[in-house]
């Protein structure tokens, strides 16, 4: 079956930058599945991986308009300390999660940590780069039509639920 619209992709990935490697499903147990369609994957990756079946290897580079955005130097904020769960261990370079109004999360980069505040880069850690994903395409299957309602993988790799 090749990879399209309403499928699920099970795959290992390695993700890497200029300055080498990021990320790798290899690092865990288990390889990561994916529901290809529904903006669960950025479009540069999903893009390459169309029409590809199981046992393909897929490299690609992604420029960041199709991956995580440009950075935008205006995404520096002043946050008071007591919105940080973790507070008390962030310092510079720190990537964590700042709980938002609307009751989610958003990944942060800290720049300066002051005794009440903390200034941090709301831009995607990964923002502003280009980056080179090398797949491995174990298993490709029809989404079932819960799983496209959800917009989520079902079952192991996926949401238990
Ligand atoms: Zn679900």
């Amino acid at each position: 079956m090749q990879i399209a619209k309403d499928t699920v992709v099970s795959m290992h990935y390695t993700l890497s930058d200029e300055t080498g490697e990021i990320e790798s499903s290899r690092n865990t147990a288990q390889p990561i599945e994916a529901l290809i369609g529904h903006g669960g994957m950025i479009p540069g990756l999903e893009n390459a991986l169309m029409g590809h079946t199981t046992g393909d290897q897929v490299e690609v580079d992604v420029v960041p308009a199709e991956a995580y955005g440009e950075r935008d130097e205006g995404q520096v904020q002043r946050v008071p300390k007591k919105y940080f769960r973790d507070g008390a261990r962030l310092k510079p370079g720190v990537i964590t999660a700042l709980a938002m109004k609307d009751g989610g999360q958003r990944t942060v980069t800290v720049i300066k940590v002051g005794s009440s505040v903390v200034d941090v880069d709301l831009n995607h850690p990964l923002a502003g780069k280009t980056l080179h994903f090398a797949v491995e395409i174990l298993a490709v299957r029809e989404a079932s039509a819960e799983e496209i309602a959800h917009r989520h993988v079902h079952g192991p790799g996926g949401v238990e639920h």
